[in-house]
């Protein structure tokens, strides 16, 4: 395959935009406000859940004018088909001691809410002085398990999104905006 057929087939995948730039920005300005309220000034922990909340988390926390830490925690999950709650295996932890911080997990799509779900479990068993969970994506109509993020910057229907850090095979990451991608060839 030459150079111009696969950035063909690339840009192929990417089937419409879903959410432009404007939008995001527009959204984590006003998120990032909130957040400023909720502390009263206080230092508190945001944490990202990689690798898809990293280019949410860039924006987000400059976004955010009060003092705060920034922590990554790396976390897959595997799960039978018929089981609603898993083991969430850390693959990188967090260097913070979370007993000392107001905690808010950064997360960029809540699907089938599962990943989540463990996460938060595992977290709060650490004694945070709060946790809250903001993400930017929320796909409600898949949810299998009894999971509400605090704050969701947009609610989507269920399609599989890329881009602002959402992969499709490890690609499109770098895409500024979220697209659906293109499941059909
Ligand atoms: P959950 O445990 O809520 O089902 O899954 C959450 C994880 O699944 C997300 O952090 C993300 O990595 C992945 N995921 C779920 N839906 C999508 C999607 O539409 N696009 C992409 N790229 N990843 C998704």
């Amino acid at each position: 395959m030459d150079k111009q057929q696969s950035i063909a087939e690339y840009n192929h995948k990417i089937k419409r935009v879903m959410i432009t730039q404007e939008e995001i920005a527009q959204r984590i300005a006003e998120v990032g406000k909130q957040i400023d309220e909720w502390y009263d000034g206080r230092p508190f922990l945001l944490v990202s859940i990689l690798k898809g909340s990293f280019v949410f988390l860039a924006d987000l926390c400059r976004a955010i004018s009060s003092p705060c830490e920034i922590g990554f925690m790396c976390a897959k999950s595997y799960y039978k088909q018929t089981v609603s709650s898993g083991i969430v295996s850390i693959t990188m932890d967090l260097e913070q001691d979370v007993s000392n911080y107001h905690v808010i997990i950064v997360e960029d799509i809540v699907d089938t809410g599962r990943t989540l779900n463990d996460i938060t479990k595992l977290l709060k068993e650490r004694n945070p002085l709060s946790l809250r969970v903001v993400t930017l994506l929320d796909k409600p109509s898949r949810r299998l398990v009894d999971f509400k993020p605090d704050v969701s910057l947009f609610t989507i229907p269920d399609f599989f999104v890329i881009g602002y850090g959402l992969d499709g095979e490890e690609l499109y990451r770098n895409l500024p905006y979220v697209a659906e991608y293109n499941l059909d060839d």
